[in-house]
């Protein structure tokens, strides 16, 4: 890391005149000199990168002799007074328990703008945040909070090795715009997330973990839980206890892979099926503008996460489908097959109905994952800003909808006529593949009940603002009515 540090950052920078055009953009009377208060790791890398976006830097230091080889020629390294004295903008690159110590700076720093970078150890819930903290250690200062999102490696690499967006928020418009300036002239794209009051959840950013997935990951594995344990007692424990002969080989590929497409299918039908919720509840209300419950919001919010869930699953299901025939115990079981065929004297054991199910399942289970593909793919955020609003929605709901009945269409197609066969309910419970068909049933018959021209045009003048409790019904005079209008209480 120190060599990579004291490298330039823009190739053949000094080499190539990097000061000349230094000094051109530091003539611009407009430039603002930067200071940055601390020489860790945070302020080198900034030191740098505000250099490489032509800015004029100078670095606080307790101990400015001991700090000033950790810095390109082009920065002054002084005491944090001088810092201040000079900046117009000062970056507090120091740990937020010591800014208690820069308060002797208060009067050198009356009137600038303060950016506060500081990250907390966790999530900090109550606040006040380490911004409000030193907005009231400065109140003659104008504290803006951001940079906090990115890591020192990150702003050593710059921009195009990955975030670009840096959250900023802070009282004052004209401190937040000169850090936008900033922020935009270093390459990254500045997020204004308002007030300062805001800045405990700027400060929080960096310590969530996929906060949107915790639901859809957990309702995977639950849901692969269940199916493994179901396929599990059906599979391997059915034949122990009938036969006393345990198929416990199954465990790894063949029950895993029972489970998978039950779990992709619900998880599938769990996109659909909080839009359904959703639409019955409008027309039930008569109303759009009446908020959902909070559960709904939250399911309606996590589609994407669970619509890539389901399509993990399913491609992982593929792989294990395809992996089947190379196992040793499909082998040995074809091998068998063959054997006992021969000895009963079958000479040809082509089964028509047989073969178009299983062309059939393929194909339909084939259509299924391209269509998933696809909802996977324009759910990324890069392409889904390349598509207009009516193509986003037609690929995610009219092509989502059609996944959804190919994969109900495949598991149908597997269950064919296996969900008649007594052989196929032991313990007396059904196969997970007609288990799995209700919700998607489920979700596809209310689909079609939105279809139905009443309920769909009804749905439509509710989605355009229309509402039933506003509802105006005009009388021809001479009608038994009050001033033209009936039902006034419903005005
Ligand atoms: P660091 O390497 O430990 O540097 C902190 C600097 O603070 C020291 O080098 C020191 O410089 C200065 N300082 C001033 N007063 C001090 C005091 N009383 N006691 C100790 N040090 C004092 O920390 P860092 O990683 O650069 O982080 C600095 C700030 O940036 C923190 O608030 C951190 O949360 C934030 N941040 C860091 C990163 C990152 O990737 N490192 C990312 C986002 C945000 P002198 O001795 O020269 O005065």
């Amino acid at each position: 890391m120190p060599d990579e540090m004291s490298r330039p950052l823009v190739p053949g920078w000094r080499e190539s005149g990097g000061s000349r055009q230094l000094e051109a953009s530091l003539s611009d009377p407009n430039t603002p000199t930067i200071g940055i208060l601390g020489t860790g790791d945070f302020s080198r890398s900034l030191a740098r990168r505000l250099v490489a976006s032509g800015y004029q830097v100078v670095v606080g230091s307790r101990s400015p002799a001991r700090s000033v080889a950790l810095f390109p020629e082009e920065v002054e390294v002084s005491s944090q007074m001088e810092a201040a004295t000079q900046a117009d903008v000062v970056f507090v690159a120091v740990f937020p328990e010591h800014h208690s110590t820069l308060v002797t700076l208060k009067s050198a720093l009356a009137g600038k703008t303060l950016v506060d970078v500081s990250n907390s150890l966790g999530i900090n819930r109550d606040g006040p945040s380490y911004a409000e903290h030193l907005s009231n250690l400065f109140p003659d200062s104008f504290v803006v909070k951001g940079f906090n999102t990115l890591s020192a490696w990150t702003l050593q690499m710059g921009p195009r090795h990955g975030i670009r967006q840096v959250p900023l928020c802070g009282n004052s418009s004209k401190a937040k715009d000169l850090v936008k300036h900033i922020c935009h002239r270093m390459g990254f794209i500045p997020v204004d997330m308002g007030f300062l009051s805001s800045s405990l959840e700027v400060e929080n950013l960096p310590h969530h973990l996929f906060p949107s997935w915790r639901i859809p990951v957990l309702c995977m594995l639950c849901l692969f839980i269940f199916f493994y344990l179901y396929n599990f007692i059906q599979e391997v424990i059915h034949p122990l206890v009938k036969t006393g002969k345990g198929a416990f080989y199954k465990m790894p590929i063949e029950v895993v892979n029972a489970s998978l497409p039950s779990v992709a299918l619900v998880m599938l039908a769990l996109v659909y099926l909080p839009g359904l919720f959703a639409a019955f509840i409008q027309l039930q209300w008569g109303t759009k503008y009446k908020r959902f419950p909070d559960w709904l919001d939250r399911w309606l919010t996590a589609r994407k996460q669970f619509g890539l869930c389901s399509f993990l699953c399913a491609v992982t299901h593929a792989v294990y489908s395809l992996s089947l025939p190379l196992r040793k115990s499909a082998r040995y079981k074809l091998s068998n097959m063959a054997y006992q065929q021969v000895k009963a004297g079958v000479e040809d054991s082509w089964n028509d109905e047989e073969v178009w199910r299983m062309e059939l399942y393929v194909s339909a289970g084939i259509m299924a994952l391209g269509l998933l593909s696809l909802l996977a793919v324009t759910s990324l955020p890069s392409v889904a800003n390349t598509l207009n609003w009516r193509e986003f929605t037609f690929i995610q709901s009219s092509l989502g909808f059609c996944a959804l009945v190919t994969a109900t269409a495949h598991t149908l197609i597997f269950g064919w006529n296996r969900a008649f066969a007594a052989a196929r309910y032991p313990f007396y419970l059904p196969p997970s593949f007609v288990l799995v068909l209700i919700l998607p049933c489920f979700v596809l018959c209310g689909r079609l009940a939105l279809l139905l021209p009443c309920v769909a045009g009804r749905l439509w003048k509710i989605r355009r603002g229309w509402e039933r409790s506003r509802q105006i019904r005009f009388a021809l005079p001479g009608e038994d009515c009050r001033n033209g209008v009936e039902d006034v209480s419903n005005v």
